[in-house]
């Protein structure tokens, strides 16, 4: 019998088999993943930002993870010899509107003990060139950026040396306490870890946990630009909306140096629907559409104006209309390499009837589920492990 099968080969599920055979080395730990190579979905389909932590209500998990995150994330990118590109993070205003939203932002940083600076036009100059704000902007130094891929690959040799095992191409159909039945068949466990991302509600269902909620994915699309690596030297982001979990259309510098516009927030009809119809499900399809009206009925969000300004950007002119905002010399000829969409893991609570604005991890029967691990799960995801191997049960 696996002491634990954990069902999810994304950096979430990485992380917490690494965490768990670093102190429980006698454990004998397997992760399955239902793709035949690591990365396929958000773990490897995201931004590359190491967020600071500045964005996140005090309270939440997400405050209390992304600062320690992110050192947990560079040490292992020192460790494993990734590299990690130190650009920062400019937060421009695009209005005097938008200054009072900036300071609260600083207070929350601030508040969550991350290095945080309100900068004014000239010191934005210095940084960032490129960059435009009205008055004022903030500086947060400690944001980054690694490459995804090169991060997983990384973590999934870390977890094989500490003795656990990776197998690729094995789809867990179902599961309860003490047993699961993958692609191979039927298996005796000793505990189950959730991973599963974009299908982790319906792991968690099996096994009674997180009923309350309703997957509602949301596409992010990005394009590269064709400046020289280096052009744009820092992350570039507007004030976001308080009342919606997304950032708003953003600036990045990847790890290579290269320039990306993205991602978009839009509404996707099924889990996995990357591109056109591919990855289109019928059931999750009427799932989405029976979830979508609850949202746009939300009084917790501006859901009609997040739909309404969202759509628009399936179309690359206006995408890169919206970004120009923040960069004025963007144009759309010079970003126009299309990059891999990722579509992310956001759940909709139906008796709150609002969106699931933090991570979730909850046990279960012999169990253990991580729920709602959208952005920022990546930067998060080694000291999230630190957390549920802490509380570590075999029960
Ligand atoms: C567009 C986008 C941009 C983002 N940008 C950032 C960012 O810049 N910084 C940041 O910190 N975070 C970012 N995030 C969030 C971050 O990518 C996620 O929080 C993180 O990757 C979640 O990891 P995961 O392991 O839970 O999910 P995943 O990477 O999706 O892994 C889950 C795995 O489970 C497998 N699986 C599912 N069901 C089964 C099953 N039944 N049997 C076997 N295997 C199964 C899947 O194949 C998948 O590989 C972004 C996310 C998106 C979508």
């Amino acid at each position: 019998m696996t002491d634990v099968l954990i069902i999810g080969g994304g950096i979430v599920g990485l992380a917490i088999a690494d965490e768990l055979l670093r102190v429980h080395p006698d454990l004998d730990v397997e992760i399955h993943d239902k793709e035949t190579s690591l990365a396929q979905h958000a773990s490897g389909r995201n931004s590359g930002v190491l967020h600071a932590g500045f964005y996140y209500y005090p309270d939440s998990m997400k405050a209390r993870l992304t600062r320690v995150g992110n050192s947990l994330l560079r040490e292992f990118c020192a460790e494993r010899g990734v590299a990690v590109r130190d650009v920062g993070k400019v937060v421009v205003t695009r209005s005097a509107e938008e200054l009072p939203l900036l300071h609260d932002l600083y207070e929350r940083g601030v508040t969550n003990g991350v290095e945080l600076e309100v900068i004014d036009e000239r010191r934005l100059a210095e940084l960032e060139p490129l960059a435009k704000t009205h008055e004022q902007a903030l500086w947060s130094p400690t944001t980054g950026s690694a490459d995804p891929m090169a991060v997983i690959t990384a973590l999934a040799a870390r977890v094989q040396e500490r003795g656990g095992r990776v197998v690729l191409g094995s789809s867990v159909r179902a599961a309860g306490p003490g047993w699961v039945t993958t692609s191979e068949g039927y298996r005796s466990v000793g505990h189950v870890v959730n991973a599963a991302g974009l299908h982790a509600d319906t792991v968690g269902r099996w096994f009674g946990v997180g009923e309350e909620y309703r997957m509602l994915p949301f596409k992010g699309l990005y394009w590269y630009g064709s400046w020289p690596a280096g052009r744009l030297q820092r992350h570039v982001y507007p004030v976001p909306d308080p009342r919606n979990p997304f950032l708003g259309v953003h600036l990045t510098v990847a790890a290579d140096g290269r320039a990306k516009i993205g991602p978009t927030a839009i509404p996707a009809l099924s889990r996995e629907a990357y591109s056109g119809v591919s990855g289109l499900s019928a059931g999750e399809a009427w799932q989405v559409a029976r979830t979508l009206p609850r949202f746009l009925a939300s009084p917790h969000h501006d859901a009609k104006s997040l739909i309404a300004s969202e759509m628009p950007k399936y179309l690359h002119s206006h995408l890169v209309k919206e970004a120009a905002q923040l960069v004025p010399s963007v144009r759309p000829e010079d970003f126009r390499t299309k990059g891999r969409a990722g579509i992310r893991a956001q759940l909709f609570d139906t008796r709150r009837n609002r969106l699931e604005m933090d991570f979730v991890v909850r046990p279960g029967p012999r169990s253990t589920h991580v729920l709602n691990a959208v952005s920022p799960g990546w930067t998060t995801a080694l000291a999230m492990a630190r957390d549920v191997v802490a509380d570590w049960r075999m029960e």
